[in-house]
């Protein structure tokens, strides 16, 4: 495979100055290994893959490649960055306009949710980055008010989920409409064989940074499982774990909406707080959740896997599997929520007797270790 050049630091990458300015102002000091090496060729016009674990800084690759790349005098869109939630996607577009602070560009989150009128208003004000669900993104491509002519560079965020049924074809609707020299970037810390196969389709001859599967867990991160004989058990186990659970933030993820609302009521009912994030949520209500969890107000999240990948609350530590999750890839990005660029973290698995053969797949699958819970597991956070 082809050699990778290290940037050591945020200067040698030939940033604009007031990028620079944004880096620093922002509080990064140091590139991570993943923006040492990525964000150069990206600027510099390749289509790159860009894997790396989970917390380690995947999205101040793009949004520094992308404010990079677009030009201040056009104010038309010119990036455009796609990914599976609303959370995440208004998430990506914060940082944006963080790191681009000093530089006087324009980014708008673009999702379903929001107002349409708003949308549309802003995209007529001169957009140059839109960070949307494909959905809303689609919607005002066909419009005509997201226009497309002086776009170079589709970011795919969560890649290997954006090119998997459900989305896969929302997203090449969009790309459709895309000029055919579009800049492709394709970004997650989970990209298995199909989905890298399917790349080759769309990807110009691309620059590959790639983890292998047994490096993929991160050290920092330690898994655990609590056995229980029968799914009721599962509930006593959590109010068991309560106190442990707001010793910082935890998210818990139950694997379908009635699941998440049923236990985020039971628990309630039993005087804990909690609150609960799940798609047959208002938008109005997920962002009112979102808002109260990243402020720290809310100190326990009940949540469906809308939750399960992308999204950063730096002072989440521990993630519970109430149930276990669909795909191996799901278990990286899950337990992935807490342990956020080299912190602390502690997940937990809840399994039943016939789970326990799907997690011991998942701990052989990565190479990593899943032990019973200890007692002292409060020391780890
Ligand atoms: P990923 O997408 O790889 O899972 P994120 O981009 O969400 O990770 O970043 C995880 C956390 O690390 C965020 O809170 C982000 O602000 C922080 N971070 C990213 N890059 C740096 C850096 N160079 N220095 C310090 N913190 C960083
Ligand atoms: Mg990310």
């Amino acid at each position: 495979s082809e050699e990778i050049t290290i940037y050591p630091t945020f200067e040698s990458m030939q940033l604009r100055e007031e990028l620079l300015r944004g880096i620093y102002a922002f509080g990064f000091n140091k590139p991570s290994a993943v923006q040492q090496r990525a964000i150069v060729p990206i600027i510099q016009g390749r289509d790159v893959i860009v894997q790396s674990q989970s917390g380690t800084g995947k999205t101040a690759v793009f949004s520094l490649s992308a404010l990079s790349a677009v030009d201040l005098s056009i104010r038309e869109p010119q990036v455009l960055i796609l990914s599976n939630t609303r959370e995440l996607a208004e998430q990506s577009a914060k940082v944006g306009m963080a790191l681009g602070d000093f530089l006087n560009v324009s980014i708008h989150a673009c999702i379903g949710g929001h107002s349409i009128q708003d949308d549309i208003s802003k995209l007529q004000h001169g957009v140059q980055i839109v960070s949307g669900t494909p959905g809303r993104v689609f919607d005002m491509i066909q419009r005509k008010e997201l226009r497309v002519r002086h776009l170079k560079m589709l970011i795919l965020d969560e890649a290997d989920e954006m090119l998997t049924k459900g989305f896969k074809t929302q997203v090449y609707d969009i790309y459709r409409y895309l000029p055919p020299t579009t800049q492709n970037v394709v970004v997650s810390a989970t990209l298995p064989q199909e989905i890298l196969d399917m790349t080759d389709k769309f990807m110009n001859n691309p620059l590959k940074i790639l983890v292998k599967r047994d490096e993929l867990t991160l050290e920092g991160i330690k898994q655990f499982f609590i056995q229980v004989d029968k799914e009721e058990w599962k509930f006593d186990t959590l109010c068991d774990l309560y106190d442990t659970l707001t010793i910082t933030q935890a998210v818990i993820f139950c694997s379908t909406k009635q699941k998440c609302e049923w236990l985020a009521n039971k628990m309630r009912e039993n005087e804990f707080t909690v609150v609960q994030m799940h798609g047959n949520m208002s938008q109005k209500e997920r962002d009112k959740i979102m808002a109260e969890f990243r402020q720290g107000n809310k100190r326990v999240l009940i949540a469906t896997d809308v939750w399960g990948r992308g999204l950063d609350v730096q002072q989440v530590s521990l993630v519970i599997n109430y149930d276990l999750p669909s795909s191996r890839e799901l278990y990286i990005h899950r337990i992935g929520r807490s342990g956020r660029f080299g912190r602390k973290g502690v997940a937990i698995n809840f399994v039943k007797q016939e789970d326990v053969r799907i997690l011991r797949d998942i701990e052989q699958y990565y190479s990593t270790q899943i032990d019973e819970m200890p007692m002292n597991v409060t020391d780890l956070l």
